[in-house]
């Protein structure tokens, strides 16, 4: 069965295929607001020229042996051009790019490469692509992507055919994120949010419900009601890090919450008030301590193995000692 494509991209995926179809352009950028699918899009094209089988839409079968590779990340004739560690792409990228693009494909009928955020070249890495990127090879393909076109090296930009992808109509959107579970009222507000952008509203309710449910644990352990060794154990059935980056953006909006700073705009709801609430017992001096120690213990868990179940406990025990007047805890916390 092959990879189903977001709703609002399939009109795109059609415009695409007549393109190549016409051969009227070997160089694409994708360009539209962030939260769209245009990375997805474009990987959901390209598979589909390298498939050796595709269907009757023209789409990947998923089985062939090029399909395979594409999924394992080995298909010789892909090229991902992209930054690493949130920095700019080098010229090293381009050059190695610039010698690849100089063979035959080995499996499929084309040499195919992504670049999935193409404003994030460098100057001296987007100019030493210009001349390749206009008399691209006969058998290549090059798509870009980018929620910022205004970043693109005009010189660079102005060599790429440019499709506009645009945010579905808000019913469209309300049903799509219905079918992922969202109520109407929800998937509204998310989309306000979001700007219109399904997949981002999707990504904000999900990281919101994370982070609802961890403030109710936060004030269980203020309050008493939760056991710090109990609740690390059920947080661990969670991988840490993700818990401790949660809790880390949780902890620095109580802060600003304590020194009445307003809220990030994803906090501007009923979700605030209940972390207002919850900061007028903390001590601001305490709770900057927690968030300075909890950064240490970032970068410490990303180096070496822990224990995590401790890192977690204390933690949790650190928090309840944030309280401007500790009530007396229960020895034996009810979970
Ligand atoms: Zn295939």
């Amino acid at each position: 069965m092959t990879a189903k494509l977001k709703p609002w991209l399939k009109t795109a995926f059609q415009s695409l295929k007549a393109l190549s179809q016409h051969r009227l352009s070997q160089a694409i950028l994708l360009q539209g607001p962030e939260g769209l699918g245009k990375e997805e899009l474009a990987v959901f094209w390209l598979k589909s020229l390298a498939c050796l089988t595709p269907n009757s839409e023209a789409q990947a079968c998923d089985l062939c042996h090029s399909c395979l590779l594409w999924v394992n990340g080995s298909h010789p004739d892909r090229f991902v051009l992209q930054e690493a560690a949130h920095k700019a792409i080098p010229i090293s990228a381009s050059r190695e790019l610039i010698i690849w693009l100089q063979s035959y494909p080995q499996i499929s009928s084309k040499r195919l490469v992504l670049i999935p955020k193409v404003h994030n070249l460098g100057i001296s890495a987007a100019n030493a692509l210009l001349k390749t990127i206009e008399e691209l090879p006969p058998y290549a393909l090059c798509v870009a992507c980018s929620d910022r076109p205004a970043m693109i090296v005009p010189t660079l930009l102005s060599r790429f055919f440019r499709m506009n992808i645009t945010s579905p109509s808000q019913n469209d959107a309300i049903f799509w994120l219905a079918s992922q579970g969202l109520q109407e009222v929800a998937a509204i507000d998310y989309l306000r949010l979001a700007g219109g952008s399904p997949l981002k509203a999707l990504s904000l309710a999900t990281e919101r419900s994370v982070l609802f449910n961890l403030a109710q644990q936060l004030n269980g352990l203020l309050n008493g009601e939760l056991c710090p060794v109990k609740l690390a154990s059920t947080s661990l059935k969670q991988e840490l890090m993700p818990v401790l980056h949660t809790l880390w953006l949780l902890l620095k909006e109580l802060l600003r919450c304590c020194y009445k700073i307003p809220p990030a705009s994803l906090y501007k709801d009923d979700f605030f008030d209940q972390l207002w609430l919850m900061s007028v017992d903390l001590n601001p001096q305490k709770l900057s301590c927690l968030i300075e120690d909890l950064t240490e213990k970032m970068a410490v868990v990303e180096a070496v193995a822990l224990n995590n179940q401790m890192v977690l406990e204390t933690i949790w025990i650190a928090w309840q000692t944030c309280r401007n007047s500790p009530r007396s805890l229960p020895l034996q916390g009810v979970s």
